[in-house]
């Protein structure tokens, strides 16, 4: 069975402080992540295999966004977005 089957997938965003690398500025920006949820149950037609493998899955979510663009006017870049872990686990 596939991992994303025993996961709900949605789109969230999360406001993160990023320090724009050309003009220095620092602003907060909304970035896109992929949040999979562990399901509360597991799904129909599991083996054991599954099963174990089931109860070791968290919920996390990925980043979806590797650049942003700068929200200073005068300077309007785009830049990587680094310092910002890109997957994280939920509890
Ligand atoms: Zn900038």
């Amino acid at each position: 069975m596939e991992e994303r089957a025993f996961f709900r997938e949605s789109e969230t965003t999360k406001p993160m402080t990023l320090n724009c690398p050309f003009c220095r500025t620092t602003d907060t920006y909304d970035l896109r992540w992929m949040l999979r949820k562990k399901l509360d149950q597991l799904p129909r037609g599991v083996d054991e295999r599954d099963r174990a493998r089931f109860a070791k899955f968290a919920s996390y979510m990925v980043l979806l966004d590797d650049k942003a663009m700068c929200k200073n006017m005068r300077c309007r870049k785009r830049f990587e977005i680094t310092g910002v872990q890109s997957v994280a686990f939920l509890d």
